[in-house]
């Protein structure tokens, strides 16, 4: 028989499914978190999946509520923990990459900090009291406001080996063609690693859009994950062929200004060709901008609007 299985103030006994919110006093702002805690009828591993990270990737947070509302204890073997909009503050400002309260970056802030600024408390209350809970993570994300994106899922390739080789299988099991392996300090799914819990972070949807496809995308895989640990009875929808990318290579803008991308999501490039530039308001180009890479691209920022230091586009390869 599972566990108990708890979060703050709510359990969840085997066999049960229980909705609530966390309320968190995240550096003076009170913020109600939802939480799907899902126990098993039968024994299983445990899962922890969230969305919401960054708050404007809708389908990413649709498909990690439709799995929750669904889910049905009694056919699961194993135990369930859904946080479908971990940065609630973000959620309601529909804000792009950052936490309102302190303007960073909360899937840069992982492990985070309990007493550090408030996306670094709130990064080190998810892992300590929701990834550290389980034995497997996943992180769904997309686009964000300002980015379009072919759907592709992040594994970590830096730390422990055996713990990444788990986190890869994971990445090949979703079924999203395009696997990028990731060194990115401060995610989700490195903090994770570094508890020993394999994670993944596939992305799908972006520019506020969430068509049906780009939720079946991610609820798919979260499919196929479940059925691959056995916590699902019965066949898991088919998985695409996967290409593995070991690189993910960022441009980024030098100036403020307005960005003109030249590329196409999905566009393969080859190493040196142009694939946009940043101006001025008097039309003089700022930077010209080359594949870093051969390969696909993954993401390119969409809005015209763009500041220094902000992404402009990725290759992966
Ligand atoms: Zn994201």
């Amino acid at each position: 028989m599972n566990k108990e299985l708890k979060l703050g103030d709510l359990s969840a006994q085997a066999g049960e499914r229980v909705y609530g919110t966390q309320e968190l006093n995240i550096d003076g702002t009170a913020t109600k978190i939802p939480v799907f805690l899902i126990n098993g009828a039968h024994d299983g591993p445990t899962l922890a999946i969230t969305g919401g990270i960054h708050g404007a990737e809708y389908a990413s947070i649709e498909a990690a509520l439709r799995l929750a509302q669904s889910l049905d204890p009694a056919k699961l073997h194993g135990r369930v923990l859904v946080l479908p909009i971990v940065s609630m503050q973000a959620y309601k400002a529909r804000s792009i990459y950052i936490v309102p309260m302190d303007g960073k970056n909360l899937n840069r802030q992982f492990p985070g900090d309990a007493e550090g600024s408030a996306s670094e408390q709130l990064a080190h209350w998810l892992t300590f009291n929701v990834i550290k809970q389980a034995d497997y993570y996943v992180d769904l994300h997309g686009g964000d406001l300002n980015e379009a994106l072919v759907p592709f899922t992040v594994f970590q390739k830096v730390g422990d080996d055996a713990t990444n080789a788990k986190s890869l299988e994971l990445a090949r099991v979703f079924g999203i063609k395009y696997l990028v392996g990731s060194d990115v300090k401060g995610s989700t799914i490195s903090a994770a690693a570094a508890l020993g819990i394999p994670g993944i972070l596939p992305e799908s949807g972006g520019q506020g859009i969430w068509e049906p496809h780009h939720i079946q995308t991610l609820s798919d895989g979260l499919d196929r994950v479940m059925h691959h640990l056995e916590m699902l009875e019965g066949t898991a929808p088919a998985a695409n062929e996967t290409v593995v990318m070991n690189q993910f290579v960022w441009l980024r803008s030098d100036h403020d200004g307005c960005y003109y991308p030249e590329v196409h999501v999905g566009d393969m490039v080859t190493v040196g060709q142009p694939v946009g530039r940043v101006a001025d308001f008097e039309g003089n180009t700022l930077q010209s901008l080359q594949a870093p890479v051969s390969g696909a691209v993954l993401f390119v920022v969409t809005t015209m609007a763009i500041n220094q230091g902000d992404p402009l586009l990725a290759v992966g390869a």
